[in-house]
């Protein structure tokens, strides 16, 4: 094909596909047959446009949504994605990844926006606004209150990402970004970002996502930063040299551009002194060792390059390491039958590990295993791999005289290479782990918890994340180099300091944190819970607060329940009779409840007490409406405290209050919590807690 019949990859900026005319551009070449198949363009883009897109029609459609509304999205978005997973494989052999890289990189993709969508709808409130601890009384009068908030950022983040996982690196940013309600700008690296354009393309094709919140910059974009101030986030991931120059833009020292990186990091592991040959950890550790250097062709930010072990096991764990490779690499074109390991991404970056590695020769590394002139590994018959003009190279695997080399401890050869140095202690061990600077992920493999505890303490403040692996998490772990939706994801110092991944924590990181006073009333409506202190509905008793004709807040649906509403009971007397009664029905005969003598000598109580379990027992006898109505379930407490005990002869009242009401977006019913806190005849409080329910949105009680 003449590079005229080849297609510029398109970028998708303010709403349309666009591929600015330029002559030249970058030629893109199949990894594994050196075949053209397209071109970044190296016309100018309009980014301004772009930003300014962002922060105007993206943030407003994403303003329309509340969180749980664009975790859902998510969902729609993982299921119209897996149903097209197979073209997006098809695209991404061409990148060199094998089928288990690319379920790696595409199904792992999916897998975030599956797991945001749940944690999303799980753990955050249905709102635009999510409270951040609890309210700080701040007068003696209870009259103000202060508290935090956490609100959207009000501009676009920018998404530089790797060559590496042109899929994954998107979606795991975008997913936490667009629960946040922030535009994403996505600018994938010039090798693979013709995977990330068909992706785009099907999300954008799917209708799914609200105008403005995805769009893509497909070329080199250096301006990029150019367009950005206080109220963006620029999230990138790459090289340490590149981040230190985005770092040193007068747009973040000056503008105020949030900036977050995650680059280089020279990942150990660490072999624990008990893990000789010939135990589970050792051959743990091994498969370990050659995962991470095969999958993805050891292109992972997250993959082993030095491997801390015992100075004894040295040799046995290089020769080990041989052997899995040998019995189970193949290395080749992804697309022939049989083949374990593809190419690099680029022939470029093929010669960039190589000189790494030459470099690493030349300060002292010696080849352990494989050879920099030949595959010792078995290359795909069907086709000769290596003669193709791919991006193939053979694993390697370095060893060292001083294990204190500088370079062992700063050259990240980006590939299927790593390093095995020897420790004569846990401590060396632990001193030689932190002399990458700060890395992205460790691991730590032991079946001894003493030395396990000593190596993951001494290491944990120089790494975003430990895997702890042994016998028993041998079959099941994720792995050392898979980062997980739920974890952080991300490292100190030469890591880049940033944290893109970590559950609702990476939600937040698009969203700024206020603190808001004010009275309990406007906290309530700023927030949308209820706040101590602030106007209530009561009905029940008007000696405790209830206005007459106000109706049982469990007869309200979801459509009439407001936030405020709830019940004042009366209070009820406790005799001794029902505390023993209560004892020895349940079996719960604590002294305390039941021997008088003992209880006195408590220093807590002034004799028998009631059971705090009873206490919550009759406080629901007191709250309840029996008859059939819109509230569906009692699906828990939350926050119980027992502040005063209740002896013979005390009463107990119960103040409900409807703190939060969270419709389901799926479903005909919504979860409401109620603030519950019980007094006694002193008025003094005896218990506190949130009582949590499902009202249906529409009684329907009556309708059948
Ligand atoms: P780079 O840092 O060169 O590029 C990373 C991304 O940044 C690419 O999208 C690149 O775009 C973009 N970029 C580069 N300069 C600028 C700029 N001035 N403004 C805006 N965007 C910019 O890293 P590479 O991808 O070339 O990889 C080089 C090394 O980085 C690897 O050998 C490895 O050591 C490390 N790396 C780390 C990864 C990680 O996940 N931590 C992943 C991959 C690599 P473009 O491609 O268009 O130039």
């Amino acid at each position: 094909m003449s590079t005229s019949q080849i297609g510029v990859v398109p970028s998708f900026i303010a709403g349309q596909w666009q591929t600015p005319e330029a002559a030249g551009g970058t030629e893109v070449l199949d990894a594994n047959t050196g075949e053209l198949i397209t071109i970044v363009t190296g016309g100018k883009l309009d980014i301004a446009a772009a930003v300014a897109y962002g922060r105007g029609v993206g943030q407003r459609e994403l303003s329309s949504l509340s969180l749980h509304e664009r975790a859902l999205k998510l969902k729609e978005l993982a299921m119209y994605l897996n149903e097209r997973r197979k073209d997006l494989y098809e695209v991404s052999y061409k990148t060199g990844a094998t089928k288990i890289d690319s379920m790696v990189d595409i199904d792992g993709g999916i897998g975030v926006l599956f797991t945001f969508s749940s944690k999303g709808r799980r753990e955050l409130p249905n709102s635009n606004v999510i409270i951040d601890g609890t309210a700080e009384p701040l007068s003696k009068d209870g009259s103000f209150l202060g508290s935090h908030i956490y609100t959207a950022i009000s501009g676009v983040v920018v998404q530089v990402n790797a060559f590496n996982f042109p899929v994954w690196g998107m979606l795991e940013k975008f997913a936490p970004a667009f629960i946040a309600g922030v535009p994403t700008i996505v600018k994938p690296a010039t090798p693979t970002g013709y995977l990330t354009e068909v992706a785009v393309r099907m999300i954008i094709e799917s209708g799914i996502l609200p105008e403005g919140s995805l769009q893509l910059i497909s070329g080199s974009a250096r301006d990029l930063m150019d367009h950005l101030d206080y109220r963006d986030m620029f999230s990138f991931t790459g090289s340490a040299a590149t981040a230190s120059r985005l770092k040193s833009h007068p747009n973040v020292i000056d503008g105020g551009v949030r900036f977050s990186a995650e680059t280089d990091s020279l990942n150990a592991a660490i072999l624990g002194p008990d893990a000789v040959e010939g135990t589970a950890e050792f051959d743990a550790f091994v498969k370990v060792v050659v995962t991470e250097m095969t999958s993805k062709a050891g292109q992972k930010c997250t993959a082993i390059r030095r491997n801390i072990v015992p100075a004894a096991q040295v040799d046995a764990v290089i020769a080990a390491v041989g052997k899995r490779i040998e019995e189970r690499v193949v290395l080749g074109d992804p697309r022939v039958e049989g083949v374990t390991m593809g190419a690099l991404a680029s022939v470029e970056q093929m010669h960039d590990v190589r000189a790494a590695v030459q470099d690493m020769i030349d300060a002292g590394g010696e080849l352990g295993f494989g050879n920099l002139d030949a595959p010792v590994v078995r290359v795909a018959p069907e086709r000769d791999a290596l003669a193709t003009g791919g991006a193939f190279m053979s694993p390697l695997v370095l060893r060292w005289a001083d294990s204190r080399n500088p370079i062992l401890h700063s050259c990240e050869a980006f590939g299927p290479v790593c390093s095995v140095v020897g420790y004569d202690s846990v401590d060396e061990a632990i001193e030689l782990a932190a002399m990458g600077a700060g890395s992205l992920v460790a691991t730590v493999c032991t079946n001894d918890p003493a030395a396990m505890r000593t190596l993951t303490l001494g290491i944990a403040a120089h790494h975003g994340r430990v895997h702890i692996l042994n016998r028993e998490t041998a079959g099941s772990t994720t792995g050392h180099g898979s980062p997980v939706p739920h974890l952080v994801h991300g490292g100190p110092g030469r890591a880049g300091g940033g944290e893109e991944l970590g559950g609702i924590r990476s939600v937040k990181h698009h969203m700024q944190r206020t603190a808001v006073q004010g009275s309990p009333n406007m906290l309530t409506a700023l927030t949308g819970v209820w706040h101590t202190g602030a106007a209530q509905q009561l009905a029940g008793s008007e000696k405790f607060g209830a206005q007459p004709g106000n109706v049982h807040p469990f007869r309200k649906s979801l459509a009439e329940l407001k936030i405020g509403d709830g019940l004042a009971s009366d209070l009820r007397q406790v005799n001794q009779q029902e505390i023993t009664a209560f004892a020895n029905e349940t079996g719960d005969t604590f002294y305390a409840h039941v021997n008088p003598k003992a209880a006195e000598a408590n220093p807590f109580f002034p004799g028998t007490v009631a059971h705090g379990y009873l206490l919550v027992s009759w406080a629901a006898g007191l709250f309840v409406e029996p008859a059939p109505g819109p509230v569906l379930a009692n699906y828990g407490l939350e926050n119980l405290r027992f502040i005063t005990p209740v002896a013979a002869g005390d009463s107990v009242r119960v103040t409900l209050t409807a703190k939060k009401i969270t419709p389901r977006v799926t479903d005909a019913y919504g979860e409401v919590a109620w603030d519950a806190i019980l007094h006694n005849q002193n008025d003094e409080i005896v218990a506190t807690y949130d009582v949590l329910t499902l009202v249906e949105k529409e009684d329907t009680t009556y309708a059948n």
